[in-house]
């Protein structure tokens, strides 16, 4: 998709929450997969050691020779790094756990919260032709999830709709305050989504008051349903989008693709 307007190189977002099992990984599959839909050609960068992302879109753990490991650590080329999957217009970095030690490894490079953000950027970069780069982070507001931070032009925040949703959420602000403040300026906040939202359940709407309370426009129209068709997709190694193309799940998230395609990225926080 050709945008006069837009600068030059893909729009790369991180999907960032410290806490597990809000769906980061869910949504990065999903959204990129309604991204790519609608013409879009997106890379997920899979900075998660546990490398759910990879398992998800069928990239077999023998298959991972070449990881986001050595993306940040090692001198490698994209071609042997960037993987395709079954829709060609989403390709993947993988990960394995390997990464986990990659968060102490940094720590004793000079340039440790740029390696991410210099990698997206080297040239070899364009051969890609991409719109979008999703990087699905870790649970926690480590090293790695820095890196995303300060490679992305906007983070993209999962808010389950659970009890306790909001806590963590002023960190994971400060943080991202902190990398405006060092590294990375022009940090933008893509938007905060409702993950597993439950219409027959008060809590659901009871967080969702809440959050739109307290973050108001941060808080993307668009809430992702609990829906079991999201839940089975990653076990047929495809996104809810293939696996289930008339899921609601799969609904949501090409809804949350256009308002994301729409809608400017917020400044606040
Ligand atoms: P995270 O990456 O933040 O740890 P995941 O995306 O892995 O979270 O989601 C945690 C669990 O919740 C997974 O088992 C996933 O399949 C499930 N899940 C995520 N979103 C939904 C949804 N909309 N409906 C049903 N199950 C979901
Ligand atoms: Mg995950």
């Amino acid at each position: 998709m050709s945008d006069p307007t837009r600068p030059r190189g893909p729009k790369i977002i991180a999907i960032a929450n410290q806490k597990g099992g809000v769906g980061k990984t869910t949504t990065t599959i999903n959204l990129a997969a309604a991204l790519a839909e609608t013409g879009n050609r997106v890379l997920i960068v899979d900075l998660d050691p546990q490398g759910n992302a990879s398992t998800g879109l069928g990239i077999d753990a023998e298959n991972r020779e070449f990881t986001t490991y050595d993306l940040l650590l090692d001198d490698v080329d994209l071609v042997d790094v960037v993987q395709k999957t079954a829709d060609d217009d989403l390709l993947i970095i993988p990960a394995t756990v390997d990464l986990s030690s990659a968060d102490i490894e940094l720590f004793s490079n000079e340039k440790r919260s740029f390696l991410l953000h210099d990698a997206l950027r080297q040239t070899a970069m364009d051969d890609y032709e991409l719109d979008y780069i999703l990087i699905d982070c870790p649970p926690s507001l480590n090293l790695l999830t820095v890196n995303a931070m300060v490679a992305a032009h906007s983070v993209l925040i999962p808010l389950q709709s659970e009890f306790f949703a909001l806590e963590g959420v002023s960190q994971l602000m400060l943080t991202i305050r902190e990398v405006r403040q060092t590294a990375n300026p022009n940090l933008r906040i893509e938007g905060i989504v409702l993950t597993m939202f439950d219409m027959r359940n008060n809590l659901s709407g009871a967080v969702e008051k809440d959050a739109r309370d307290n973050l108001g426009e941060l808080v993307f129209k668009t809430r992702i349903p609990r829906n079991v068709r999201v839940s089975e997709a990653p076990s047929y190694a495809l996104p809810v989008l293939a696996y289930d193309t008339a899921s609601k799940g799969a609904q949501a998230y090409r809804d949350l693709a256009q308002e994301l395609i729409k809608n400017q990225p917020r400044v606040a926080a």
